[in-house]
Parts: structure tokens; C-alpha cells; sequence
């Protein structure tokens, strides 16, 4: 892959009609928008790639179309528009009023990498003898200590990650171009842009907010991020594989509204999205597991966009069974609970379940 042309050095008090913060798909399509006007852009992204959250997920709903494929092409075209700059790896420190725009001042952390050396041929991370839990792959797989965060990044450069490194310097004697520096340090930048979007996106709480759901102590309870990297064709494994032990699970249970519409919790509001993403990991499971029983555990279907209620009412038709009831508390019932082989779980409405040789999944507020 290409590197983009447009992630340059800025110059002092660069000036632009418009920052975005955040490469996500919304803050790309909006940077590609305001570009293709022939308003001058800058996107700052705070990881080492763009693409947000959307690179990550396995298809989407409600057109099943593979998420890759339709924000690879989007971060390509930003990244290689010339009315679009990236600042990836950077963060936006504060925002004033100047004159009748903004000014931003960013800091961009160093990578250990020269981006006006590297080529992204990867020498550096083939060699590297370090390994820790990859983030992009949720912690289930592992990536080096220096390497290109995902295959599909935007930009390909490699990333040093100091709290690992171990200064053997394999990468330094790898590396084609002299890349690798390990004196680099952050820089600071100045901006000015009449106008500032921010698309942040959204975070997903943490699932020791509802600690009744014990999803500390089972492996196999998983935030639905992983289930997304479970199910796509590039992740870990290439297959769904219970996180314990590896094997293939008999039954799946989706816990909807774990974090949000409640009080108890300080969050009454709905996330608009964790309904829809069960069911589309309920389809998907269901081609990649024919014979597991699939179930959701939910308050209402919250199905209201457009396509979305006759995409839930195909997953009913294809036998993913429904469930109403919020589920109050999951008990592991196995004597080893790490291993989560088989659990039990309390409908608030007092309906007892069980299953077994499964997992499920905690749908934590977005
Ligand atoms: C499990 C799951 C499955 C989903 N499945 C689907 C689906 O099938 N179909 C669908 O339409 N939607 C789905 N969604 C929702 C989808 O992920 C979001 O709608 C979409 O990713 C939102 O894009 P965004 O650009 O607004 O935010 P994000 O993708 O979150 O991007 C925001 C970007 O901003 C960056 N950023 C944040 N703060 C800063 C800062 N201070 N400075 C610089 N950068 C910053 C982040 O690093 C990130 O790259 C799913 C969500 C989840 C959790
Ligand atoms: S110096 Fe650090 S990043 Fe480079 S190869 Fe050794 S451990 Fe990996
Ligand atoms: S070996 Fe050098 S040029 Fe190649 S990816 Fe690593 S840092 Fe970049």
C-alpha cells in the first residue's frame, strides 16, 4: 500500500477551513465532504491509524456488506485527497476562539519511527523478537513491539510501543530505510481553522459496571467488540473459538441492555445500536455456527431505522430465538470459573436459564 502524500510536517500556524477531530467514518465522510468543495481539511486522530471504530467490525448491519470494504476505500480517499491533511498519532490539546476561527494546538506523540523514512515494508516487525496483546485484535492475538498496527492501516507506518520495546535494536539493524529513531520525542503544533468538527465517536463501558454479570471471573463473558473480531474473516483465529479453551461453543447468549437504559447505573438512555449489532452477530454466528443455539436476552427490539425491522424479523425466521426479559444475574456454575464451561443465569422476571458449553456476551451502553 501507498503511503498517503498528505501526512506532512505542518508548518507553524498552519491554517485550514476546517479541522475534524476524529478519523472515524464519520469524521472521514465529513473531511471528504467539506474537500470535495475544495475546502482546505486537516483530520487528527489520536491512534496511529484512521478508520475508527468501523475497521474493526466484521459486516454490518443492516446490509451484512463486509465493514472493511467500505472504509478502506474512505480512508484511502482522505488520505490521498489533496485538499485533506492527516495528523495521525496526535491529539488536540486545546480549542480557542481566535479571530473569527479557532486555534488548536496539537501534540503528536512519537511513534520511534521517521514517517518521511518509513516505507510500511514491515523488516522491523518480522525481526522483532517481542510480543504483547494486540489492542486492534481486542488482546486476543499479539503483535511486536514495533509493527504496522492492522495489515489494512492508514498510514502504513511502523509503531514503536516504548512500554514493551526491550532496546535490542533488531529492528534499527532491520530496518532498509534507517527509520527506526529512538531518541524521537512528542512535537507540539499550532492550527488555525475557521471551523472544527469534532467525531470523537463512542466508548464502551466497562462491564465490571454490572459486577451481578460476574464477567470478570469467565472468560467466556465477552464485551461485543471481541465477538466482532471473533467474526471477522482477518481475525485471530479466522473462526468463532471459545476464548477458555479454544473449542467450539454449543450455545450463545446475548445479553442486551447490559449497560444502558439503567438507573441502578447512572444510564438511562438507550445506545440505538447494541440491538441491531446482536442481531446481526446472532446471523453471522448462525452461518459460522449452523448447530449452536443462539439466543437474546433483551427489554424491546429497539429495530428503527431503516431496513432494521425486517432484518430482525429474518433473524427470527432463521431460528435465533428471542427471548423477553432483562437478565438480572449470570452465576458460573462450573467449579473451575475461569474456564466459564457452564453458567446460570436469573430473568429479573424470576425465569431461571442455563446453558452450557457457551458463552455469552455483555452489551455494554456506547
Ligand atoms: C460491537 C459493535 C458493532 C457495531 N456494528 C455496526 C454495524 O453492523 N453497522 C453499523 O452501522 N454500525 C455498527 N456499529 C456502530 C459503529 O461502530 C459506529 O456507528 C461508527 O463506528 C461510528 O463512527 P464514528 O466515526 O462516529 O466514531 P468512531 O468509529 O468511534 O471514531 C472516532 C475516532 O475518533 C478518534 N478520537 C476520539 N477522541 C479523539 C481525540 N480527542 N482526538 C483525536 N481523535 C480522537 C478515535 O480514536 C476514533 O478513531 C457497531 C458498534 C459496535 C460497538
Ligand atoms: S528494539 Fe524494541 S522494537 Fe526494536 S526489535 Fe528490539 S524489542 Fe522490538
Ligand atoms: S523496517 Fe523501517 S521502513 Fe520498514 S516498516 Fe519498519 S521502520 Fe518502516
Amino acid at each position: 500500500m501507498t503511503q498517503p502524500s498528505s501526512e506532512a510536517a505542518l508548518a507553524p500556524k498552519a491554517t485550514f477551513d476546517a479541522v475534524v477531530v476524529g478519523g472515524g467514518i464519520a469524521g472521514l465522510q465529513a473531511a471528504l465532504d467539506l474537500a470535495d468543495q475544495s475546502y482546505r481539511v486537516l483530520v487528527v486522530e489520536k491512534q496511529a491509524s484512521i478508520g475508527g471504530r468501523m475497521i474493526a467490525l466484521s459486516k454490518v448491519f443492516p446490509t451484512l456488506d463486509c465493514a472493511s470494504c467500505i472504509t478502506t476505500p474512505k480512508m484511502s480517499a482522505a488520505a490521498h485527497h489533496p485538499n485533506i491533511s492527516l495528523m495521525t498519532y496526535t491529539t488536540v490539546d486545546s480549542i480557542e476562539p481566535a479571530g473569527t476561527g479557532h486555534l488548536l494546538t496539537l501534540t503528536r506523540k512519537p511513534l520511534y519511527v521517521d514517517t518521511t523514512l518509513c516505507i510500511g515494508c514491515r523488516l522491523c516487525e518480522y525481526e522483532c523478537p517481542v510480543e504483547y496483546p494486540d489492542p486492534f485484535e481486542e488482546g486476543m492475538g499479539s503483535i511486536r513491539a514495533i509493527a504496522v498496527p492492522f495489515s489494512n492501516a492508514i498510514p502504513q507506518y511502523a509503531v514503536l510501543n516504548p512500554d514493551y520495546c526491550t532496546a535490542c535494536g533488531a529492528c534499527i539493524r532491520a530496518c532498509p530505510t534507517d527509520a527506526v529513531k529512538f531518541d524521537q520525542v512528542a512535537e507540539s503544533f499550532t492550527v488555525e481553522a475557521v471551523a472544527v468538527i469534532l467525531a470523537t465517536g463512542y466508548r464502551l463501558n466497562s462491564t465490571s459496571l454490572k459486577p451481578q454479570y460476574h464477567a470478570a471471573e469467565s472468560k467466556n463473558i465477552i464485551p461485543p467488540l471481541f465477538m466482532e473480531r471473533l467474526l471477522a474473516p482477518h481475525g485471530p483465529y479466522g473462526r468463532v473459538l471459545r476464548p477458555s479453551d479454544g473449542k467450539i461453543p454449543a450455545s450463545i447468549a446475548f445479553v442486551l441492555c447490559a449497560g444502558s437504559r439503567d438507573q441502578s447505573i447512572g444510564l438511562p438512555y438507550c445506545s440505538r445500536i447494541c440491538c441491531m449489532y446482536s442481531i446481526k452477530q446472532a446471523m453471522l454466528l448462525s452461518g459460522a455456527l449452523p448447530t449452536a443455539d443462539l439466543t437474546l436476552y433483551y427489554m424491546d427490539i429497539r429495530a428503527f431505522g431503516k431496513g432494521f425491522e425486517p432484518f430482525y424479523q429474518n433473524a427470527k425466521a432463521m431460528g435465533i430465538n428471542f427471548v423477553k426479559g432483562k437478565v438480572a444475574r449470570i452465576t458460573p456454575l462450573h467449579s473451575d470459573p475461569a474456564t466459564g464451561a457452564g453458567r446460570q443465569a436469573a430473568l429479573s422476571a424470576g425465569q431461571r436459564f442455563r446453558f452450557s458449553s457457551g458463552h455469552s456476551h455483555l452489551w455494554p451502553r456506547t
